[in-house]
């Protein structure tokens, strides 16, 4: 067993984590198996059980209804809560939910957060984080933004079009990303603001079918935004600092999926060594052919390095600084060796990798996304090579901006 250096309140939250997973996420996860779409009551019920066991929402401040444990000693139980894709969800650090009520708890006016943080909190309401947009919009590169929002009086007026807004059906709030001085550097004209999803001329267009949809139950909307009117109070943080707010989401938020994935790959290791463990053929267990045994530790290895290396970025963090090269260099290494050690792991279990009797097919629909979101390999590549090349100068390079992905 690998020992890192998590401080003892973060190995005793994370143990009760994994008690949680282990008595009531997991059982559940196998009831359901098949058919994760999560059922009226189920989360609830999970939710109810995360309480019991004292692992919800740990990394919010008790103030809003979290634990109040910081962003370093939350990390081994973000790991747990990633080996199941009902775990998250249970202790309430899910996507997007969990960066947005860390923005909302940063950033958010006193009644922001009680309107939406404390409920976001409880689980009363689901929110969605609205930023790219289709062609010729903001993706990779942010800085093409298209959607605007005006001021008009004591409202703003907000216009735009937006794709992969994940849970935009379901969400009760929408964290929309849009340009409000157009005269400004792009990267000081942007801002935040909070949209009930419920306000006029805010139009979901379709959930996006895509890899894993109906595995999952968690969907990624199109929508347009037509003149939505929101009350000036809705601005989040300031005016301008949109870009310098969502970096503050994104970093962190970058690193906890990094820690969830990692989660869902050590179980995935685990649960092929154990199925290669029984399983015999040409005269002798899978578990004793060297080859799968040196694949085996080859994904052991890299896990632990990316886990490394998310301590490290996370370390960083929690110091107070901005850490982007730890987060890029974190985010492209974790992604990638997650979805290796998933692919392998399905690979060693035959067809039972395949079927739906085991989460590992899941987990492989799910995990090819994270190359993607949260800034595609490529994007935190640039980063990463920008630092290593910063005497040469290159239009790749400048200029040297504050945002990727
Ligand atoms: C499942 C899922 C959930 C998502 N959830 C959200 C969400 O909740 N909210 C939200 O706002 N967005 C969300 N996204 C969008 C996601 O952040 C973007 O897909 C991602 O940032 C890439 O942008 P893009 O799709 O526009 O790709 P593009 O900008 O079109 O880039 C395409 C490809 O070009 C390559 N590339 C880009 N830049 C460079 C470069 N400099 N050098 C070399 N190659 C490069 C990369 O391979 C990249 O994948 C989600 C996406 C997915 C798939």
């Amino acid at each position: 067993m690998l020992s890192y250096n998590d401080s003892e309140k973060a190995t005793e939250l994370a143990e009760r984590a994994n008690d949680l997973m282990e008595e009531v996420v997991l059982p559940k996860e196998r009831e359901m198996a098949g058919g994760m779409a999560v059922s009226d009551g189920t989360l609830e019920e999970l939710r109810e059980a995360a309480r019991d066991y004292g692992v919800y929402a740990p990394q919010i401040d008790e103030e809003y209804g979290g634990m109040g444990y910081d962003f370093r000693d939350v990390l081994p139980t973000f790991e747990e809560a990633g080996r199941s894709l009902l775990g998250a969800a249970a202790m309430r650090v899910d996507a997007p939910d969990e960066g947005n009520m860390h923005l909302l708890e940063l950033h958010g006016s006193e009644l922001q957060k009680e309107e939406y943080l404390e409920p976001l909190v409880a689980g009363d309401i689901v929110s969605g984080f609205s930023m790219t947009e289709p062609m010729q919009g903001g993706g990779s590169d942010p800085k093409m933004l298209k959607t605007t929002a005006e001021k008009d009086g004591d409202e703003w007026v907000i216009n735009g079009h937006k794709w992969w807004t994940t849970k935009g059906i379901q969400a009760d709030i929408l964290l929309v990303f849009a340009r409000t001085d157009q005269e400004a550097h792009p990267y000081e004209g942007c801002s935040v603001f909070i949209v009930p999803a419920d306000a006029d001329g805010v139009e979901i267009e379709r959930n996006i079918p895509h890899l894993g949809s109906e595995t999952h139950g968690i969907g990624h909307a199109e929508i347009k935004y037509n003149n939505v009117r929101v009350p000036e109070e809705h601005l989040l943080g300031q005016e301008g600092m949109g870009f310098a707010h969502v970096q503050e989401r994104l970093g962190p938020a970058r690193l906890t999926h990094c820690m969830r994935y990692s989660g869902m790959a050590e179980r995935a290791l685990d649960i092929a060594t154990a199925y290669m463990s029984e399983r015999e053929a040409f005269g002798s267990k899978l578990a004793e052919k060297q080859v799968p045994r040196h694949e085996v530790a080859e994904h052991r290895t890299r896990l632990a390095a990316a886990r490394a290396l998310i301590r490290q970025a996370a370390d960083s963090i929690s110091a107070g600084n901005e850490a982007r090269l730890e987060v890029s260099m974190a985010k492209v290494f974790t992604a990638n060796v997650t979805q290796e050690a998933v692919d392998t792991s399905l690979q060693f279990c035959g067809g039972n990798g395949i079927a739906k009797d085991l989460p590992i097919a899941d987990f492989y629909e799910s995990v090819r996304q994270f190359r993607l979101v949260d800034g595609a390999d490529e994007v935190h590549k640039r980063v990463i090579s920008r630092e290593a090349f910063s005497d040469v100068k290159s239009e790749e390079l400048e200029p040297v901006t504050r945002f990727d992905g």
